[in-house]
């Protein structure tokens, strides 16, 4: 990114609308459909430049990105708070495994097919994520009068996890690739809402008894949060 000069990359697609993509190197991915011309295209990403340096700089400032992993080998995955780069070997088929060794993320599938690695690696994800909300669910529940009902690990967009008035605990599949510390206050804070539905002063000191200092994950959440969420 010199004197606010983009990369931008053109493609043609059968797209009904165009689509602008930052990569993680900073440079513009644009896919736009056969019926547009060449000038409407740069006029779009004339208009969009403003949201594209805003990305760009997002892009460059998180350094390697978490949140949209394409499945090549180098890659940079965060697991527990900690990068790993990702590594593929082939196997046979059917004895697919993933483990986290020596800060590499191993692979090991019958194809690298990137679809298919993705698939993969969040699966993986959701088991430990599963593992990680089992153990601190379990680490407070004797502070708690109610149990939960149903937990489920969800692709869910914007949040970390919520709670229903059925006492329902959702959890995003990616949790497990934030701090553990991290972990433990989402999981508290879902529980808190067993005694609080909302985020009353009640509420926060509801977690704090719990959790003294839990501004401190708030606060993290708040500056990193995003690094782990899809676009
Ligand atoms: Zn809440």
């Amino acid at each position: 990114m010199k004197n606010h000069q983009i990369d931008v990359r053109v493609t043609r697609s059968k797209r009904k609308t165009i689509r602008m993509t930052v990569n993680s190197d900073g440079s513009v991915s644009v896919e736009a459909p056969h019926t547009l011309t060449k000038e409407q295209i740069m006029d779009m990403i004339e208009g969009k430049k403003a949201w594209m340096m805003s990305k760009i700089k997002q892009r460059l400032s998180a350094g390697n990105c978490y949140n949209e992993p394409k499945g090549v080998k180098g890659e940079a995955f965060s697991y527990l708070g900690r990068e790993s780069q990702l590594t593929l070997l082939k196997c046979d088929k059917g004895n697919t495994s993933v483990a986290v060794k020596n800060g590499q993320l191993m692979v090991k599938h019958h194809t690298h097919e990137t679809g298919e690695i993705l698939g993969v690696i969040e699966n993986w994800y959701r088991q430990q994520t599963k593992q990680e909300v089992e153990f601190w669910l379990k680490y407070y529940q004797s502070q708690f009068e109610t149990k939960p009902n149903r937990i489920v690990i969800k692709a869910q967009r914007r949040r970390w996890g919520s709670c229903s008035s059925k006492n329902n605990l959702n959890f995003n599949w990616r949790l497990s690739m934030m701090p553990a510390w991290i972990i433990s206050y989402i999981v508290l804070h879902e529980l808190c809402h067993f005694e609080e539905m909302n985020h009353s002063p009640i509420f926060w000191q509801a977690v704090e008894r719990r959790m003294p200092e839990y501004n401190k994950a708030k606060v993290w959440l708040k500056e990193n949060g995003h690094r782990f969420l899809p676009e």
